[in-house]
C-alpha cells in the first residue's frame, strides 16, 4: 500500500484538515500519478458539507485532478512516467453495461465509482480524491493533458469542462446560434468559453453586475441581469439552448420563457432543493427541460484536445491547500473569478 496525504473533513461540520491515508499499490493496469493542481468545484462543498445526503467520512474531495505519471503498472500501454495527465468526477465503472461500451461510462448501469466520497468496484473499498499528494487510477479512466495547456488552469477541465462541453455537443450547438449560460461560477464560465468556441452567441444570465465586464472578456455577447424582472421578460422566446449551473435554488420559469420554441433548459447544477414549474412556459413553444452530467471518458479527452488546439484553460485563482476552506466560503458567496485551484506543491 502507497502512505498518502490529503486534506479531508471527518464530518459535515468539520474543517478540511491533513489526513494520512492509504491509496492501493499499482496493479498491472494502473497508472500512479503525482498531484499537481486540483480544482475546487462546488460539487466538493455540496458533499464535504453533507448537502446531498450521502457523504461518508472521512472524505478527501477533490475531482479535477492534473498531475505527473510516476509509475505505470506492467501492462498499461498507453501512457509512461513523465507523461502529463488527469482524472475527473469518476475512477471507474463496469465497463460492460450498454452505457459504458457507448462511452457515457458516467450513467453506468451498475456503479459508477466516483473519484472520492464513494466505493470501488468492490463494493467497500472508499476512494479519496484529489485533495492529496498521488493518485492511483486504472489507465482507461485516466485523460491526457497537453504541454501546451497551463496545468493549473487545465485541472478545472475535468469537471467544469466537461460537464458544460458536453451539453453543447449532445444539443449540437453551431455558429450563431444563440446560447444562454445561468451562473457565472466555475461551470459558468467555462461554458461561455465553450460556447463561444464553437461560434455561438452567448449571453450571460447572472445575480452578479459585477460580473458583466468578465462575461464579455470570457467570450459573451450579452449579460442579462436576472434579478432584473424586465430585463428577464425583455429575454423571452430568444435562446435555443440555456445552461443552468446555479448551485442553489432559484426560479427556473423565467429561463424557460428565455427558450425559443423547441429549445432546452439543460440543468447542471444541483440545488439542494426542487424547483417548482410552470406548466405554460414548457407546453407554449414545445420547450424543453433536461438534465446533463458530467461527461464519458472519450468525450472528455475530446474536450480536453479542443481546448489544447485553441489554448482554452479555466481562469483559476492558485491557492494554497491551508486556505481551502477560505476559497470555499468564497465560493458559496459567489466570490469566485472564476475556479479555485489547489496547488498541490504546499500540501
Ligand atoms: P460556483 O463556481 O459556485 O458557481 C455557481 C454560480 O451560481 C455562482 O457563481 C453564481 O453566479 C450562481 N449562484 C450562486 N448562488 C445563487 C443563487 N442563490 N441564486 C442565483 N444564482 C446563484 O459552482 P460550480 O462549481 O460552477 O458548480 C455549480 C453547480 O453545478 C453546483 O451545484 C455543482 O454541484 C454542480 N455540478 C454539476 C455537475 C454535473 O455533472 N451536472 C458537475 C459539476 C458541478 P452569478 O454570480 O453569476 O449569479
Ligand atoms: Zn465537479
Ligand atoms: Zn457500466
Amino acid at each position: 500500500m502507497l502512505p498518502t496525504i490529503g486534506y479531508a473533513t471527518h464530518s459535515s461540520t468539520s474543517k478540511l484538515e491533513p489526513f494520512n491515508f492509504w491509496r492501493r499499490d499499482v496493479g498491472p493496469n494502473d497508472v500512479l500519478m503525482e498531484i499537481l493542481y486540483c480544482g475546487i468545484c462546488h460539487s466538493d462543498i455540496h458533499q464535504a458539507r453533507g448537502e446531498w445526503n450521502n457523504s461518508t467520512y472521512p472524505m478527501v474531495p477533490g475531482h479535477e485532478v492534473v498531475g505527473r505519471v510516476t509509475e505505470v503498472g506492467s501492462k498499461v500501454s498507453r501512457f509512461k512516467a513523465g507523461d502529463l495527465v488527469g482524472a475527473g468526477c469518476f475512477v471507474d465503472t463496469c465497463r460492460t453495461c450498454p452505457s459504458c461500451k457507448e462511452g457515457l461510462e458516467q450513467f453506468c448501469e451498475k456503479h459508477v465509482v466516483f473519484s472520492y466520497n464513494c466505493v470501488e468496484m468492490d463494493g467497500k473499498t472508499p476512494t479519496y480524491g484529489g485533495y492529496s499528494n498521488q493518485m492511483v487510477v486504472d489507465e482507461n479512466y485516466v485523460l491526457r493533458i497537453s504541454p501546451k495547456l497551463d496545468l493549473a488552469g487545465a485541472a478545472p477541465l475535468l469537471c467544469a469542462g466537461i460537464t458544460t462541453y458536453s451539453p453543447l455537443k449532445q444539443y449540437n450547438v453551431k455558429p450563431g446560434d444563440k446560447v444562454g449560460v445561468v451562473g457565472l461560477g466555475g461551470l459558468g464560465h467555462m461554458g461561455v468559453k465553450l460556447a463561444a468556441a464553437m461560434g455561438a452567441n452567448v449571453t450571460v444570465f447572472s445575480t452578479s453586475s459585477t460580473k458583466q465586464p468578465d462575461a464579455k472578456r470570457l467570450g459573451a455577447k450579452g449579460f442579462v441581469l436576472s434579478t432584473d424582472a424586465a430585463a428577464m421578460k425583455a429575454a423571452a422566446n430568444s435562446y435555443s439552448l440555456i445552461i443552468d449551473t446555479v448551485s442553489a435554488p432559484h426560479d427556473l420559469n423565467g429561463y424557460l420563457n428565455a427558450l425559443r420554441r423547441d429549445g432546452t433548459l439543460v440543468i447542471v447544477g444541483v440545488p439542494v432543493e426542487p424547483a417548482a414549474i410552470e406548466a405554460f412556459p414548457l407546453i407554449v413553444g414545445r420547450r424543453r427541460l433536461a438534465g446533463s452530467m458530467i461527461g464519458g471518458i472519450r468525450e472528455t479527452q475530446e474536450m480536453l484536445d479542443f481546448c489544447a488546439e485553441r489554448n482554452i484553460t479555466s481562469d483559476v485563482e492558485v491557492i494554497a491547500i491551508q486556505d481551502v476552506e477560505t476559497a470555499y466560503e468564497r465560493t458559496v458567496k459567489s466570490d469566485v473569478r472564476y475556479r479555485f485551484v489547489i496547488d498541490m506543491k504546499t500540501l
